[in-house]
């Protein structure tokens, strides 16, 4: 008897603005290390927390080019818990009202469309970064990434396969790119997945899942989804459950290692952060933000086939980059 592989994904995207989400320190890539990280990001006692415009419109633009509901009114929480590289001991996140709500992202998949549905997209801050090489029984902290903005986008669980879930992140990023609002350079971190995957016999309801995080390269996501089904697959084959956890991918041995259970799963404590207001804006604002749209890769390629009879798939891999596309109408 066949299995299915249920897969959903959580994307974090480095926002495109010139300054934090939460403060005026730079955020451009690279720097020497805690050379970017003012007050705000080092939660030295008193100071406080101001919102970033440009993040905010990213989000909305985001929302925007998938189709999504954008509330005009959300608030930021704190999402509580201890590591060397979050100061704060809190990181600002969105919880129960999330900015983007909604929307849907389509994909292609040996020449069959398919519509995956996001659940919502919220705004917060990354943390800083450990570092463990360079330091001989020590870790360094770097502060510098503290505060960058990122939206978080979580799809349903609709991806059947490692194709179907790695041409939804090329299609995301491709989304992110065309509206300025992420590099999507995983190379460097700018965007990041965590992948759930579980397995069950068609037509039955959702088996457990396993998270594995941070998943740096569409390659990588692919091969995580796969030996992760066949791990799965072993395990109930043989009469076992499956545990849920957060596991990690190892590209170099191809397979995925335990790294936290469910019992150990963190309670974050949410609460709406007495720091920030909430946040609001008016129809006009948003308005403002969808006259500026680009044309979106959908519209581009159907638009290419149309106006200058190319075959489909030519129309795509030119729309896949806003940059080629240009090119090509020049
Ligand atoms: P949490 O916030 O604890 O991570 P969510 O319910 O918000 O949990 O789900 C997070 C991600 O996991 C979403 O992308 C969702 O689509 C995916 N997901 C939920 N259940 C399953 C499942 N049974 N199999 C695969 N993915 C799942
Ligand atoms: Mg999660």
């Amino acid at each position: 008897m066949q299995w299915e592989v249920v897969i959903g994904l959580e994307t974090h995207a480095q926002l495109q603005t010139q300054s934090k989400i939460f403060s005026g320190a730079s955020t451009r890539f690279g720097a020497e290390p805690n050379t970017q990280a003012c007050a705000v990001d080092l939660a030295l006692p008193g100071v406080l927390p101001v919102l970033n415009r440009h993040a905010v419109e990213h989000a909305i633009r985001f929302g925007l080019a998938v189709g999504a509901t954008i509330s005009p009114a959300s608030i930021f929480a704190r999402k509580n818990y201890f590591y060397p590289d979050l100061p704060k001991g809190y990181q600002i996140s969105q919880f129960e009202i999330p900015v983007v709500q909604g929307g849907t992202i389509d994909i292609l998949v040996d020449g069959q469309s398919k519509t995956i549905n996001l659940t919502r997209a919220h705004l917060e801050e990354d943390a800083g970064k450990s570092l463990h090489e360079d330091f001989q029984g020590m870790s360094g902290i770097d502060l510098n990434r503290a505060g960058t903005p990122l939206l978080e986008i979580v799809s349903e669980p609709d991806m059947r396969s490692a194709e179907e879930a790695r041409a939804y992140v090329s299609k995301l990023r491709t989304i992110l790119r065309y509206i300025g609002s992420c590099d999507g350079n995983m190379e460097q971190g700018s965007l990041r997945a965590d992948v759930n995957v579980s397995v069950r016999r068609p037509g039955e309801g959702l088996g457990t899942r396993c998270e594995i995080k941070n998943v740096n390269s569409i390659r990588f996501i692919g091969q995580a989804i796969d030996v992760e089904a066949r791990r799965q697959i072993g395990i109930l084959e043989d009469g076992g459950k499956i545990d849920q956890e957060t596991r990690l991918f190892d590209p170099g041995k191809g397979e995925t290692r335990s790294m936290r259970s469910k019992e150990e799963a963190h309670d974050y404590r949410y609460f709406p952060d007495p720091d920030l207001l909430p946040l609001e804006f008016d129809q006009a604002f948003v308005d403002a933000l969808k006259a500026q749209l680009p044309e979106l890769p959908d519209a581009k390629r159907a638009r290419f086939i149309a106006e200058y009879g190319l075959p489909p798939y030519d129309a795509g891999v030119l729309a896949m980059e806003r940059a080629s596309a240009d090119f090509f109408e020049q």
